[in-house]
């Protein structure tokens, strides 16, 4: 149970972190300098101005000292790592594994970010990624490691696959994204992270159409469903796919 708390705790800052690294990659800024400041009024900010989630409750989403509206994507990124961390931790347990399970979840969370922002998945955050667990591949799994070699390069042909296919409407960022996804989760659930990606993106995408949120043919980050699919297909992946095939057995 302590343990529990602290996975929490570690969760809910390394997500504030992940908002300032995801902010300062996309201006192509230092991560460790200057220290933390209002975007608007560039006050530096104390202590209590950087609890997560607390801080933006308690001084009601707005600068302490320019009153300058805080974007809400800073708690709900703290809330979103802390909350896949934890789940990725109670899933897969305390064991090896969850080496790579963590560094692909803190990447999902990196990439989902900047997309959000600007659209973009960079270069700065997949490429490490992916020889960072090309690596961690080599000690850990239970699979032998050319299945997972294989995985990252499923991710990375499908997506480019449909890049060609569609003339631009899956960018370059997603393409490498999906390689580092493949060498954690192999070839099968890869598959099945589009899989999901791909249905929840669809759904969302209809929706936000007809309620009018969007218009047609305008761009929607995809981040997100790549996030989900991937978490969804990573740690439920075989009871998804027993269901799935379950249905057509009727
Ligand atoms: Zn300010």
């Amino acid at each position: 149970m302590i343990c529990d708390s602290y996975f929490w705790l570690i969760g809910l800052l390394l997500g504030s972190f992940l908002n300032v690294v995801a902010i300062r990659l996309l201006k192509k800024e230092s991560i460790a300098f200057p220290p933390s400041n209002c975007p608007n009024c560039h006050h530096r900010l104390s202590v209590l101005d950087l609890v997560p989630v607390f801080s933006y409750l308690f001084l009601k989403g707005k600068c302490r000292y320019c009153k300058a509206k805080i974007s809400p994507l800073y708690p709900v990124g703290e809330l979103v790592t802390a909350s896949s961390l934890f789940l990725v931790y109670k899933v897969v347990g305390v064991q090896l594994e969850l080496l790579p399970a963590i560094i692909l979840t803190t990447v999902l969370v990196l990439a989902v970010l900047t997309d959000i922002r600007e659209k973009l998945i960079l270069d700065v955050i997949t490429l490490p990624a992916i020889a960072i667990l090309l690596i961690t591949r080599l000690f850990i799994g239970s699979e032998p490691f050319w299945f997972y070699v294989v995985g990252g390069a499923v991710g990375f042909v499908l997506l480019l696959l449909i890049a060609i296919v569609s003339r631009g409407g899956m960018g370059g960022g997603d393409i490498k994204l999906y390689a580092a996804i493949g060498l954690v989760l192999g070839p099968w659930m890869t598959l099945l992270s589009f899989m999901v990606a791909s249905f929840l993106g669809a759904v969302v995408g209809l929706l936000l159409i007809v309620t009018g949120v969007v218009k047609r043919k305008q761009p929607i980050a995809f981040g997100p469903f790549i996030f989900i699919g991937t978490l969804i297909a990573y740690l439920f992946g075989y009871d998804v796919w027993n269901w799935y095939v379950s249905l057509w057995q009727g």
